[in-house]
């Protein structure tokens, strides 16, 4: 398979990992222009890792560091907005975007530890014990009226025992068509 090497966003080099995130001309400006300031031609480095090793002498702090990545994340989804969507971001976006998620995982993280996340339910579905048959019902809305009720019922292998549906007429609200599938999987 022949690939074209060369940089899609400015031509005029080959898109190595450094030359994406870093050198091509406007990943450049980004690190510039972005809270870090970075000056891509301050830092050495032949590959793109080196290059993070060079700027992590630089920012210790980890905050930085975030902000770091995520721009780099933001200069690749540029790039491949360009390349497969034929959009551009523009430099700015990609930089209110990176430092945006950054606060954001802040708050996030502030709030959880506040507020330790309530312990997780397994959704997973289970068939019932032996001797007890279980049902689940769901309803569906049609538009402009008309609602779906479903029912299915299993026996502790989990296989299906009965299934059932039925076609209304009518509006009703989103939790009241639930009950009504409930409902009428019971009768059955
Ligand atoms: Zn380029």
């Amino acid at each position: 398979m022949v690939v074209d090497p060369l940089c899609p966003l400015c031509g005029e080099s080959d898109e190595c990992t450094l030359h994406m995130l870093v050198k091509c001309r406007e990943a450049k400006m980004i690190w510039y222009i972005s809270p870090l300031r970075l000056e891509v031609e301050r830092y050495d480095g032949e590959t793109f890792h080196d290059w993070c090793c060079s700027v992590r002498k630089i920012f210790k702090e980890v905050a930085w560091w975030d902000i770091f990545w995520s721009i780099a994340w933001g200069v690749w989804l540029k790039r491949n907005r360009w390349c497969f969507e034929g959009k551009r971001y523009e430099m700015s976006e990609v930089i209110h975007r990176a430092v945006g998620i950054v606060g954001e995982f802040e708050q996030a993280q502030a709030i959880s530890n506040i507020n330790p996340p309530p312990p997780a339910f397994d959704v997973s579905w289970k068939p019932p014990m032996e001797g007890v048959i279980k049902i689940n019902s769901d309803a569906a809305v049609f538009s402009p009226s008309g609602v779906g009720l479903g029912g299915v019922m299993h026996d502790y292998v989990g296989d299906v025992v009965v299934s059932t549906c039925l076609k209304l007429e009518g509006k009703f609200e989103v939790d009241v068509v639930e009950a009504l599938a409930m409902r009428h999987a019971l009768n059955i």
